[in-house]
């Protein structure tokens, strides 16, 4: 029986076992396989046969690891099929590259990570004659004035970074299937929270960098959307998957995998934790952002969209004026008290800060980056879950005394 609630469809997903009956499903090494009639062969290549009829071709094509750890994406984000992909990027690149063609546009969000950034506005232009209009997805009328007769895709993330802001994603479906594009929903930052494909989105692109994998060691990507698009991802002429080849290896696939029966109980740790310092910074009179707030603009379409059980999220962002300042905080946290890294990327188990301004986001023009609300001593925080809540905040808390952000304690 279908259900709405991407744990519940996980679980329901056929369990993998390995070839000598282990719990674990075996890691499928090769990177060629037979066919057991000779007639088989040209069916594959003329794409009369593929998997997941068990029949598989080669290495860089469908593997069978990869392949199921692709269902177990199918599962969570609620879509007929998913692939993998060595990267995030891979995956947004593959995905795009799928929808568009030379002469095509794309509406895009003006808040997304600076790699996509490049992607849309520098890389595809001048490849591919793929040019991208950039807009505040929050304000629909922009969307809307936006699209062409030429416009193949809208996208978006569906919480943005680093500014937090939600996307709207039923009323952008609306916008693009109006105009007969599709909607591409980066959900990186909110998987579990956020199910974008029940919502109306076509494609759902992940980089399982992130939370999904959870242990910042290994670089991933993941494109969810319908059985016809993920096989037309692996077409052995114009699949851009199969044609260009960022391939997940299958040991990758199958550590991921490991990862993902934990993946509820992190993220909603994650969220949990952010919240509470969230909540704690606001009311030390802090400049926090979270969609957790309520006067954070877009609580409400959040609180409307998620699953309940993953609060809202597991990242917050300061501002602190300047970078200097920024600096100076990232520095006093993880040089004086343990707290956390400075370094990019997030969804770890323990907490990274970076300045996107200086790091993430600096592929954007400074005119970009001043339209899409990035500034310059804005810093993100992915909440970590080591050690205790109490623990952490205490760091947090006196961190922010040292530097000045709030009044010490009257002795
Ligand atoms: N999407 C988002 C929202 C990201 O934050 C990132 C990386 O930071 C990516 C995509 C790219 O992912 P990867 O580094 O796995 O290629």
């Amino acid at each position: 029986m279908s259900t709405q609630n991407p744990i519940e469809r996980l679980a329901d997903t056929r369990h993998e076992f390995g070839e000598h009956g282990g719990v674990n499903m075996s890691i499928e090494a090769s990177t060629t396989f037979t066919v057991m009639k000779p007639g088989t062969m040209p069916e594959l290549f003329e794409g009369r046969k593929s998997a997941p009829e068990g029949c598989y071709l080669y290495g860089r094509h469908f593997n069978p690891t990869v392949y199921q750890l692709g269902q177990q994406l199918a599962a969570i984000e609620g879509t007929e099929a998913a692939y993998c992909a060595a990267s995030g990027m891979a995956a947004i690149s593959a995905a795009i590259l799928q929808l568009c063609n030379s002469g095509d546009h794309i509406v895009a969000s003006n808040t997304i990570y600076g790699g996509t950034y490049a992607l849309l506005h520098d890389f595809l232009p001048a490849k591919a004659n793929i040019h991208t209009t950039f807009v505040d997805v929050t304000d629909l009328e922009a969307v809307k004035a936006a699209m062409t007769s030429n416009t193949k895709v809208v996208y978006a993330e569906s919480i943005a970074n680093p500014t937090l802001r939600v996307a709207d994603i039923p009323a952008l479906a609306e916008i693009a299937h109006a105009r007969e594009s599709q909607l591409v929903i980066d959900n990186t930052f909110s998987p579990l929270l956020l199910s974008p494909a029940a919502l109306g989105a076509d494609v759902v692109v992940h980089s399982m960098t992130k939370f999904i994998n959870g242990a910042s060691d290994i670089i991933a990507g993941a494109v969810c959307g319908s059985n016809e698009f993920v096989q037309g991802l692996m077409d052995l002429h114009t699949g851009p998957l199969m044609i260009l080849g960022p391939t997940m290896d299958p040991t990758v696939a199958a550590k991921i995998s490991l990862r993902i029966p934990h993946l509820a109980l992190r993220v909603a740790e994650h969220a949990r934790r952010t919240e509470v310092f969230a909540k704690r910074l606001q009311a030390l009179g802090v400049a926090v952002a979270y969609p957790g707030l309520a006067e954070h603009p877009d609580h409400e379409l959040l609180r409307e969209l998620r699953c309940a059980d993953y609060g809202f999220g597991g990242i917050l962002t300061l501002d602190l004026g300047s970078e200097a300042r920024a600096n100076e905080l990232m520095d006093v946290l993880q040089n004086r008290y343990g707290f956390g890294y400075m370094a990019v990327s997030l969804g770890y188990f323990d907490t990274l800060m970076s300045c996107p301004g200086s790091s993430t986001s600096s592929e954007m023009t400074d005119e970009d980056m001043c339209s899409a609300g990035i500034g310059e001593g804005l810093v993100r925080m992915s909440v970590g879950y080591t050690g205790t809540i109490e623990q952490r905040w205490r760091q947090l808390e006196s961190a922010l005394q040292d530097i000045g952000v709030i009044d010490a304690p009257s002795a």
